[in-house]
């Protein structure tokens, strides 16, 4: 039995993950569950998996629980706080951690996990962005595998040939291709964008997501945190990484060689399939997914990204270009913007404008160490508010 971690196991990956785990009762087994505040889900999933460790970081919803947890699985023991997080990333019981908090919440207990030699399932994507260079380095320092589940780099993952870390070049790889769906406004007049609401953002085409990736999905940051994470994961100038819509979300990524083949790999658009190809690597089991009904799908359609429609494709290139802590600042301003979007304290339009005022007054310095990261996410947030707060001003638009 392999032993894991779910980090953020209430969410949408963190279910799904458990949804592949419920298929291998015997081959894997949960040591801990970690959620923010949603106690009733966390005591479902711990009733049921009896895992050694669970978390919530919110200390009343945990107090909420706590009685009926001990009844329920009397072997678990409750942790509150964030550095609980952190502790059971490490635990030496669970060679497997999934990495599935949502923002910059789940970089110290990823960066944990990493330092501990594991197998690190990696969902939270900006984690990486956050901490590029840093995290692959402490990864590389303490021998922890690092597997993809966003579906694009796990797609990638599956074409690319073993030897890339010395670069694409050194293997024949010419590009990677990464497919977006477009999201739900790929084809909304322009005009109307300004006027759209958080529900309509976060109803996905293809994808049942949390809020806030359902939101970047919607205005496409999602895929240039994803060009960043490629030109991390696979050691590839962003030049080398090019972006293609593809609205049935089918083919889930593409890689280029210098002999004219093309790989991809397509697939049901369901998470469960990375999280079980990551599971088993570099094995295969079951995921629960059909396979692909290609005659049902019909026909598969590409395009290139609309820039003006999506202007945070170009700050998030421009911000993996600028390099140090630019990933960051971008990611930080842009988690702020989202969650005031969500909060309905902005514009949908307002998003990459309140990213590319925060990006254009912090200067860039080197990603060097963990509190040069820190500082510049808090920066970057502060900023982002104070930019929110300005433009209501401007606008006339009174918060209580
Ligand atoms: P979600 O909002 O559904 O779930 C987030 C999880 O993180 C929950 O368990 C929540 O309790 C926990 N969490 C939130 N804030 C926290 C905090 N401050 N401290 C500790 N825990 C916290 O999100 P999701 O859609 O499952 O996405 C999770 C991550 O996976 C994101 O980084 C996202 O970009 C990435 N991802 C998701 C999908 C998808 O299909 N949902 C696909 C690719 C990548
Ligand atoms: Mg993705």
């Amino acid at each position: 039995m392999a032993g894991i971690t779910i980090l953020g196991s209430t969410g949408s990956i963190g279910k799904s993950t458990l949804d592949v785990l419920r298929l291998h009762p015997t081959s894997y087994e949960v040591i801990a569950l970690t959620a923010n505040g949603n106690g009733e889900e966390l005591l479902l999933q711990c009733a049921e998996f009896q895992p050694r460790y669970a978390v919530l970081v919110d200390q009343d919803a945990a107090s909420t629980i706590q009685s009926r947890l001990s009844e329920k699985s009397p072997n678990t023991e409750l942790l509150t706080g964030a550095e609980a997080l952190e502790f059971v990333a490490q635990l030496p019981e669970a060679e497997y951690v999934m990495a599935a908090i949502v923002g910059a919440a789940g970089l110290l207990p990823a960066l944990a996990a990493v330092r501990a030699g594991k197998r690190l399932l990696l969902a939270n994507k900006e984690a990486l962005v956050m901490s590029g260079g840093l995290f692959l380095d402490e990864a590389r320092r303490n021998g922890a595998q690092i597997l993809p589940i966003d579906s694009e780099h796990n797609a990638v993952f599956q074409c690319m040939p073993p030897d890339y870390a010395n670069g694409l070049s050194t293997v024949g790889v010419k590009r990677i291709l990464l497919t977006a769906s477009g999201g739900p406004f790929r084809t909304m007049p322009v005009e109307q964008l300004s006027g759209v609401t958080p529900e309509q953002a976060c109803a996905h085409p293809n994808w049942a997501m949390g809020r806030k990736i359902s939101v970047d999905s919607a205005t496409m940051m999602n895929k240039g945190l994803e060009v960043i994470e490629a030109c991390l994961l696979f050691n590839a100038a962003p030049e080398r990484v090019e972006v293609m819509l593809h609205p049935q979300s089918i083919i889930h990524s593409l890689v280029e060689y210098l002999d004219g083949s093309t790989l991809a790999q397509m697939g049901n658009p369901d998470m469960r399939t990375p999280i079980a190809h990551a599971l088993a690597w570099p094995d295969r089991i079951e995921s629960g997914v059909a396979g692909l009904d290609l005659f049902s799908v019909g026909r598969l359609d590409f395009e290139p990204p609309d820039e003006v429609r999506f202007p945070c494709l170009a700050l998030a290139y421009r911000a993996i270009r600028e390099g140090g802590t630019a990933p960051a600042v971008l990611n930080a301003a842009n988690e702020v913007a989202v969650e005031a979007f969500l909060n309905v304290r902005i514009a949908f339009t307002a998003i990459p404008e309140i990213i590319e005022s925060v990006m254009d007054q912090m200067p860039v310095t080197k990603a060097s160490d963990l509190d040069r990261i820190l500082n510049a996410d808090q920066q970057a947030r502060s900023m982002a508010e104070q930019a929110i707060v300005n433009k209501n001003q401007m606008l006339g638009v009174s918060e209580a």
